[in-house]
């Protein structure tokens, strides 16, 4: 199920609905693509056909990001929890770990995705990341044969958005992982070089909020919550 926010797709379903069918669609040797949507992915779509077309384009679209939230309560959907991409990633790394899935990571700096591999390889025992890549090798056939070599079913991609998904919809048809998913900074995070908002502030559906305060120069981008939220409710 999925519900349309301006003109573009968020799925219904919850960690464990989407841990199921990713697991599946590799079983049953389906490629598949997530991409995590916020209110600025959302409003930046709304000028930029070609972004509106590639989100449209996953399979899974998660609502990350609490405007999705409010805008599902105000347009009488059924969103009501966020699916970060954050705690996706890490719940497709316990499923494959439990069902002998294979993972590759690829982006960020130079040896983040190898400290994010030590660090979920403590967190997840038996998990096989069988490959990691920096986000910085110009050469794409280098990038690629590290991950078609590795033979990982689960891709992800930590390039910054909407870089990661304009990579992944250029070559996932031309790779050997079935899952893809774009990731933004989460290797920071699961590396343990970059902090995420407490607890407290993400179950209060406040990781903006503690952003805000933590930078607060980024106030202008936070601008678009409630832009969003107006057009969704004019929609
Ligand atoms: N990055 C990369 N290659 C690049 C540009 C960026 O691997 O050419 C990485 C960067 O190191 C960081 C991530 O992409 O780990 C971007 O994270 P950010 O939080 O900016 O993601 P977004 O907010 O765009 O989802």
């Amino acid at each position: 199920m999925k519900e349309t926010f301006l003109g573009v797709d968020v799925c219904t379903d919850t960690y464990e609905q989407l841990a199921a069918k990713l697991i599946e669609d590799i079983n049953h040797n389906r490629k598949s693509f997530i991409v995590a949507i916020n209110p600025e992915k959302i409003m930046k779509a709304q000028e930029d056909e070609r972004l509106r077309e590639l989100l449209n384009k996953a399979t899974y679209q998660i609502p990350d990001g609490i405007g999705v939230i409010l805008a599902s309560i105000i347009k009488g959907g059924k969103i009501r929890s966020r699916v970060t991409g954050i705690d996706m990633m890490l719940r497709l790394c316990k499923e494959a770990a439990i069902h002998g899935k294979k993972i590759f990571l690829y982006g960020a700096k130079p040896g983040v995705a190898e400290e994010a591999k030590k660090k979920l390889e403590e967190r997840f025992p038996g998990i096989q990341i069988v490959g990691t890549m920096h986000g910085y090798e110009k050469d794409e056939n280098v990038v690629k044969e590290a991950i078609n070599k590795s033979d990982a079913d689960i891709l992800f991609v930590a390039l910054g958005s909407p870089t990661q998904e304009y990579w992944i919809v250029k070559h996932m048809h031309s790779l050997v992982p079935k899952v893809y998913q774009g990731v933004g900074g989460s290797f920071d995070v699961v590396s343990g070089r970059l902090k995420r908002a407490p607890l407290f502030f993400q179950k209060l559906g406040l990781e903006w909020f503690y952003r805000l305060i933590k930078e607060p120069w980024r106030w202008k981008r936070q601008l678009v919550l409630p832009k969003f939220l107006i057009k969704a409710i004019r929609e």
